[in-house]
Formats: structure tokens, sequence, C-alpha cells
């Protein structure tokens, strides 16, 4: 017989997505409808980061009478009081930890960084350093988007990270090894930290790439995880109820 794991009765590994768009930048579902899909699902951790656009593009998108599909600086302080509320409704119906998150996009300079529990506004006209110091600053974690990631014309949004990883490798909590379906090998190869995450922006992205993480289920908890990353495995969803 297998004596008893304590460790194992204490820790489940805890279903994660880290990477969520709603209604408040380019995603179809509302953070309500998000919230009562994954929770059903069974998921343990989501974060929401909505996209915030760097300034040129924003006038680039919107001048030439697109839409630009991002939130609003002036409307954060609003988008994290209805990730406050969210957060509590899906703790009280499904267990599940809501992160406010959001995702710097920087499509001038062609960087895309995640901010996971973040408290204040960070401007995705900053430079990457001093995004990571803010993140850093605020006690959140910050994570490199789809660093390998190419489009039909061949082109990469987080191009000026992958371009200067050498650099930036230690400075990020964590980089994206996987991204909805794609999974970066060249990325992997580097032995960074690492998780994986849909980028979710409506109902099908829900069977993609995941990340499992073993460690208590709170805020903290989770971050540190991230950060330390040594209790931390992919996850490819395919559907159904993780947990019954
Ligand atoms: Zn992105
Ligand atoms: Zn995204």
């Amino acid at each position: 017989m297998f004596p008893l794991n304590p460790w194992r009765l204490l820790m489940e590994w805890l279903c994660c997505d880290f990477h969520i768009h709603s209604t408040w930048s380019d995603g179809r579902l509302t953070i309500n409808e998000i919230v009562g899909m994954y929770g059903q699902a069974g998921f343990d951790v989501i974060a929401i980061t909505d996209h915030l656009l760097d300034t040129a593009s924003e006038i680039q998108y919107t001048g030439s009478g697109r839409k630009s599909g991002c939130m609003p600086a002036e409307r954060f302080v609003d988008y994290r009081s209805e990730l406050w509320q969210a957060a509590r409704t899906a703790w009280e119906n499904w267990g599940m930890l809501v992160l406010p998150g959001i995702e710097l996009t920087n499509n001038t300079s062609r960087y895309h960084i995640l901010a996971l529990d973040v408290k204040e506004y960070i401007s995705p006209d900053l430079g990457v350093e001093e995004i990571l110091v803010e993140i850093r600053r605020q006690g959140a974690v910050s994570v490199a988007c789809h660093p390998y990631v190419r489009n039909h014309s061949g082109d990469s949004p987080s191009e000026f990270l992958w371009e200067n990883h050498e650099r930036f490798a230690q400075m990020f909590d964590a980089w994206e090894v996987a991204n909805r379906d794609d999974l970066f090998n060249v990325v992997g190869l580097k032995k960074f930290n690492y998780i994986a995450n849909s980028d979710f922006h409506e109902e099908k992205h829900l069977r993609s790439w995941k990340t499992l993480l073993r460690c208590e289920k709170n805020v903290e908890s989770v971050k540190e995880a991230i950060r330390k990353n040594d209790r931390v495995s992919l996850f490819l969803y395919r559907g159904g109820k993780i947990r019954q």
C-alpha cells in the first residue's frame, strides 16, 4: 500500500486560463457570460485581460474610421470595478478565482504584455522595462504574450519581445509557451518560466491550451506559483466538465 501523501490531499492541480478578452475590448462575451461559462466547466482560476492600446495605433485605427477594439484609458476604473464584482460572484457561485488583468497592447513597437492582478492603470505607451517595473510595483504578474505567433501576413504582434528575448528572459514572470492552438516549440526550448492560455475572444476558444498549477487556491499562491514555475503543467482542454 502507498503511504498517504498529505501534499496530494492538500494541493490539487488548479486548472487556469490567464488570457481572456471580454466585450470591454474585442471579445464577444461579457465578463458575466465568461465567468458563467468557465465556472460551469469547472475551472479554478481565470484572468480577464482586456486590451489597452498604444496611442499611435489608437489614432491610426480610429482615424481611418475603424473601431480600435480596445478599452479607453478613462474606462479602466469602471472595468476594474466590474471585475471585482465578477470575482465575488465567481467565488460565491463556482469557487473560481477571477484575477483582474489587462493586455498592454503596443502595436507600434510590437509588444503585448499581460499584467495579472493589476490594481492601477498602466499606459501601453511605456517601454517594456518601464511596464515591467510598474507591474512589479503593483504586486502583479507579467507575462510575455504569444512571443512567437505569426499571422497570415507573417507579422508577429510581439516581435519586439522575441527579438530581445535574451534581454527580457528573466524580467518577465512568465512567457506564453502556448496560445490557443499554437504551441511554440522555439520558446519552449529556452527553459523560461511558462504558462499556456487560450487568448479567448469567443466561445470556441475555450477549447485550447491551458495551464495547470499545483498550489492553494488563492490569489497570492497562484501568483507565486507562476513566478516560481516549478509545479506547472500544460493542459489541452477539449471540453466537458473538469470537476464532477
Ligand atoms: Zn495579443
Ligand atoms: Zn490577447
